[in-house]
């Protein structure tokens, strides 16, 4: 297994230190995220997953899809789960002049207002970081399952969270029709995974 892209090496890390990458507690925790949200054919069974084992998480939502799924979008809040911003259009970072992307971020705090941030397709730069880290919280990842990658297996995104989770562990799943597959899969198996781990769940804030 390849792990460039599962668990970021250390280098990757001291571009952005005082990002939030994992953060080890006294007692084992993880810190479940999901991203691209919201959307009806997704979100509302991560959260009946999530309340069935009394789980919060975090959700780093797409500023578009909260605009066309309100509802979706207000189920996520009332379920007493945290949300983030993920950009209005899922932008990429290394194309984007700053002020375009801060503007696109921006956009997105109209509909989201959260003081968390996660850029989209794990492209950040300096520039970008000296924009929004005066407003925003940007919060990275510890383990990403890849859920996303259709060529990849459910096994195979639960053998991720197995192989790299450790104490502190922010682990990315996405609530997309992209992911749906795998996630249906893996979600549940994770979750009684860590739990038979001894983990304990809490949100990014
Ligand atoms: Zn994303």
């Amino acid at each position: 297994m390849l792990s460039f892209i599962e668990h970021p090496p250390r280098f990757f890390r001291r571009f952005f230190p005082y990002g939030f990458w994992y953060r080890p507690q006294s007692q084992k925790t993880v810190y479940l995220t999901f991203d691209d949200g919201p959307i009806p054919e997704v979100t509302p069974w991560v959260l009946d997953v999530l309340a069935r084992y009394q789980i919060k998480a975090t959700f780093f939502m797409v500023g578009d899809n909260v605009r066309k799924h309100p509802d979706v979008f207000q189920q996520v809040v009332s379920a007493g789960h945290c949300i983030g911003n993920h950009t209005f259009n899922h932008v990429r970072g290394f194309r984007m002049k700053t002020d375009d992307y801060v503007a696109n971020v921006e956009l997105a705090d109209s509909y989201i207002h959260s003081h968390l941030f996660r850029p989209p397709h794990g492209q950040f730069l300096k520039r970008l970081w000296k924009a929004l880290s005066p407003k925003y919280k940007v919060v990275f990842w510890d383990v990403v399952t890849r859920d996303y990658n259709m060529r990849l297996s459910g096994e195979y995104v639960l053998g991720v969270v197995k192989r790299f989770t450790r104490n502190g562990s922010v682990i990315v799943f996405h609530d997309s029709l992209k992911s749906e597959e795998r996630l249906r899969y893996a979600l549940p198996k994770a979750i009684e995974w860590l739990l038979g781990q001894g983990y304990r769940f809490d949100v990014v804030d």
